[in-house]
This record gives structure tokens, sequence and C-alpha cells, in this order.
């Protein structure tokens, strides 16, 4: 319900309750509303404002106490809308970068470097010639296919490059 404030032409003002803002068009566009003082179809609808400072042009508490509302809530939902935004562009890609980089470090916490041997461990761990650990080190796509091809798993572990400078 749309409880809109109206005048007609000879600056009667009343209130029209409509379903809606096109309920209310199109009750004007087909006459059927009408000043109920004088009978006018002419009837304009008010801006909201007006009334809205009734109230702030009484004299004494009301305008003050509405003084530090008005700000904070004209300025609310524009800073909420804008901050998010901005954060949400920059904060997201930083977050996932720290989140992986978290990743790549627990993974290089708890495994063993052995470097250009990482295949033949690897086959060695899997055939129970040594003992299964974490391990990590560096495997061609060739080696990696064939560790897949005998049942072993290996997973791939993009580390940005430098990371590995800064750990070791
Ligand atoms: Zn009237």
């Amino acid at each position: 319900m749309k409880v809109l404030n109206l005048q007609c032409q000879h600056g009667h003002g009343f209130e029209g309750w409509f379903s809606s803002e096109d309920d209310f068009q199109h009750q004007l566009s087909t006459g059927f509303l009408a000043c109920p003082m004088c009978g006018d179809a002419q009837v304009a609808k008010l801006p909201s404002a007006p009334r809205l400072n009734l109230g702030a042009s009484q004299p004494g508490h009301e305008s003050r106490a509405h003084a530090p509302d008005s700000p904070g809530v004209a300025a609310g939902p524009t800073g909420q809308c804008a901050v998010p935004a901005d954060n949400a562009a920059s904060l997201v890609p930083q977050a996932v970068q720290a989140a992986w980089l978290h990743v790549v470090r627990r993974v290089m916490a708890s495994t063993e470097d052995v470097g250009q041997r990482f295949a033949e461990e690897a086959r060695k761990m899997h055939y129970g010639e040594c003992e299964a650990r974490g391990i990590r080190g560096h495997a061609t796509p060739q080696q990696t296919e064939e560790l897949l091809d005998e049942g072993i798993a290996v997973m791939p572990l993009p580390v940005p490059d430098g990371f590995k400078d800064t750990l070791q």
C-alpha cells in the first residue's frame, strides 16, 4: 500500500491510498482520481519531502534530534556500498593468494625436498622400498604421467616464482 500526498489545482491537499505507483498513475490518467473537497480531477502528486519538513520546522528538540541522524543515514548506504565494493576488488585476490601461500607453506613444511629424485623416491615409497613420507620435488610431465600410470598419487603444486627462495 502506497500513501501519496496529493493536491488539486485549488490547493486542497489530501492523501491518496494506492496499491502501487502504477495504480496511482492509472487512476490519474483515467480521471478516476479527484479532489475530495472540490472534485477537481487535476490532481498532482506532492513530493514527500514537504511532509518531512513539517517535523523539522517545528522548534525544539525534534529538529535537533534528527540533525545528527540525517547525515549518518545519508552517508551510511553510500559508504556501505562503496567500501565493500572497493574491498571486494582489492581484498579478494589478496585473500586467495594468502590462502594459497599458506597451503604451499604447509606442504613445504611437512614434506622433504628430494629435488630431482622425486619420481625415484615416490616409486620407492610406493613399492615399500623406503618409509612412506611426504616428499616434494621436481618431476617432468612424463615422469608424472608414469607415476600416475603405476597408481602412485602425485599432486602438482605450482609454487610461485621466488617463493622457494624465501623458504630456504
Ligand atoms: Zn480541490
